[in-house]
């Protein structure tokens, strides 16, 4: 899978629980527990695999991207760094200082 927001290749845990009842042909469905998708059990061998396949894609995420913590966004897509008159004047640490020198700001 591609990340969306900077296209490098990323991979994503993919969590999918499913619950089969497997079934012949004349069972009584009325007896299954909810929640079972019913596979009948026919002349065929099951699919396994492609049913497998099935509820991964079911379960990909939709717009595939890096935890924004790993994300790599490409250069020139960055924010820029701030200056050093900006960090300066626009300091947290400074504002609260200037708040416990005069309290009735
Ligand atoms: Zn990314």
């Amino acid at each position: 899978m591609i990340c969306q927001r900077c296209l490098e290749p990323v991979s994503l845990p993919i969590r999918s629980e499913c619950h089969y009842a497997i079934v012949k042909p004349d069972a009584d469905l009325q007896s299954l527990p909810k929640g079972y998708d019913v596979l009948e059990a026919g002349e065929e061998p099951l699919d396994l695999l492609s049913l497998i396949e099935e509820e991964m894609l079911l379960a990909l995420p939709i717009v595939p991207a890096h935890d924004p913590a790993d994300c790599q966004q490409p250069v020139g897509v960055t924010e820029p760094e701030p200056c050093e008159d900006e960090v300066s004047r626009s300091n947290p640490f400074s504002v609260l200082a200037q708040l416990k020198r005069d309290p009735n700001v």
